[in-house]
């Protein structure tokens, strides 16, 4: 009997446990067992029930291009259980100069494709106008090396671009800065289109026509949830995974290499596997690695993480009915308010709340702001309501509120964060049997967390020598 432990149980460690149950289930010789620190599963995917409405603590969502996130639901037979958003009423607002500018029609991640929307649009200068025309005509660039977002943005459009669209854009999915983050690690296909076309807004042209000629089926929505919010995943997952398989309430402290295996090693007790999968953000995998790889520990201690503030304001009909229509809006740096971006979930998702409430959720921290995490929850919706006044009007009493704290949960990948990743690999290959998951290495979104943590297991199996032993029958024939 071959035995694998899984250390985190967040997205990342389910979905590796996941895929070792289905091969336990198919009769490979196989025990696993997830540790998790805190007493609850699923990490920072968290959803509540307040007055009818459905709440996210964390991810509200995925992004649908991603595959393994809606892979893995429908594994779990939740295939009618995900929803799109609503993006017939797709419509984002730029706060700018004090006022919210609806994103101009075209804008393809921050790359103008149509020229009339974004020529009338308020939200650039005519200089920019101009730099965005003249972008048509930039001729092929190898970056020698890595560089910024900011960098890369700025040669094609200019800085007022990075300001309105770039960070904002980038504060909302990473929490993290243009000016930090690396394009080879966060826009890959950024530094692809440049060097074969040139120009961003030709190459997303041509881009779109190639998927509208491949399309044989309505385009997918951008997002994908939930009917039950995020924690409908974790829920299932751990409907398929053995009670026993589950250490909640144990730090895990050590992970030690010995000749025949590794230990575990939480408090007073230790445990004996043949392999490892560690699915804990960087930091934690330095931690827990120090005493078996000083050097892959500070590897993993070298990826930044940004923290996360949600809150949450649940409101009446009258609210509901005033507030602007579409998904919400992004706070660029130069309007120097606190928070980074406002979702009306009531919009961007159905069955998130009843037609008589309205549920504003906004994002404060970041790293430009990781002071913001000191502050009371008092002190946050304070700060929060007084800038939907001074942004949207909105100064009704909430209904309800909720403020949801997540200290370091941001991977940002920076400038040389593949060269880091290179590094991490070589290492990890001298520590036989360790496996490396998460959200600190090759994508912080849900699907990427998914993907990592069932290859992991699938790495893991190759490694015990059980990955052919049998094929794993699909859930539905098990459970
Ligand atoms: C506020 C917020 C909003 C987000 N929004 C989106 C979104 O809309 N869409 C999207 O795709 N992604 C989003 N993300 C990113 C995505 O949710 C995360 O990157 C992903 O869920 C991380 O999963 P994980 O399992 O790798 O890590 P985590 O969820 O952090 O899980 C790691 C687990 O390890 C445990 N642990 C830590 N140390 C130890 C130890 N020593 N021993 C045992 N256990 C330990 C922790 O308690 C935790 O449960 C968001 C993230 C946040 C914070």
């Amino acid at each position: 009997m071959k035995r694998i432990a899984i250390i985190g149980g967040g997205i990342s460690g389910l979905s590796a446990a996941f895929a070792l149950e289905q091969k336990r289930r198919a009769g490979v010789p196989l025990e696993y067992k997830v540790f998790e620190k805190n007493a609850r599963l699923g990490g920072v995917l968290v959803t509540e029930r307040i007055d009818g409405c459905l709440i996210e603590a964390g991810p509200d969502s995925f992004i649908s291009e991603k595959p393994w996130a809606s892979d893995l639901c429908r594994q779990l037979g939740l295939a009618d259980q995900l929803i799109g958003s609503n993006d017939a009423d797709r419509k984002t607002y730029i706060l700018t100069r004090g006022k919210l500018v609806v994103m101009p029609d075209g804008l393809m991640f921050m790359v103008p494709t149509k020229i009339l929307p974004t020529v009338f649009s308020p939200l650039f200068s005519v200089k920019t106008k101009i730099r965005m025309a003249s972008e048509w005509f930039h001729p092929p660039h190898k970056a020698e090396k890595d560089e910024t977002v900011a960098a890369l943005v700025e040669r094609h459009y200019g800085s007022e671009m990075v300001d309105r669209l770039a960070d904002p854009l980038l504060s909302g999915v990473y929490g993290g800065e243009a000016d930090e983050l690396s394009v080879r690690a966060v826009l890959p296909r950024f530094a692809e289109m440049e060097l074969k076309y040139g120009s961003l807004g030709r190459a997303m042209l041509a881009s779109r026509k190639k998927i509208a000629q491949a399309a044989k089926s309505p385009p997918q929505p951008l997002f994908t949830s939930l009917k039950n919010g995020m924690q409908q995943m974790v829920a299932a997952l751990l409907s398929q995974l053995p009670a026993s398989t589950l250490s909640t309430e144990v730090d895990v402290q050590q992970v030690q290499m010995l000749e025949n295996g590794w230990t575990v090693s939480a408090g007073y007790q230790s445990d004996h596997f043949d392999a490892v999968i560690v699915a804990l953000p960087t930091q934690a995998a330095a931690a827990i690695l120090q005493a078996a790889n000083p050097s892959l520990a500070a590897e993993c201690s070298t990826v930044a993480y940004s923290s996360s503030i949600t809150v949450t304001l649940g409101y009446d009909k009258m609210v509901r009915d005033t507030l602007p229509p579409g998904f919400g809006f992004l706070v660029p740096r130069s309007e120097r308010k606190r928070m980074l971006a406002c979702t009306f979930v009531h919009n961007k998702f159905p069955h998130r709340a009843p037609e008589d409430r309205a549920i504003v959720r906004c994002f404060l921290g970041g790293s430009r702001d990781e002071q913001a995490l000191l502050l009371s929850e008092g002190e946050i919706l304070e700060i929060v309501r007084r800038e939907l006044r001074e942004i949207i009007g909105l100064d009704a009493e909430p209904l309800f509120a909720r403020v949801y704290k997540w200290k370091s949960a941001m991977a940002q990948y920076g400038v040389g964060h593949l060269e880091r990743l290179d590094r991490i690999e070589t290492l990890r290959n001298q520590m036989l049997g360790l496996f490396l998951a998460g959200n600190g290495y090759r994508g912080i979104g849900v699907p990427d967390c998914v993907r990592s943590g069932t290859e992991a297991a699938t790495r893991s199996l190759e490694f015990v020598g059980l990955a052919d032993a049998t094929t794993a029958a699909p859930v539905s024939q098990t459970a």
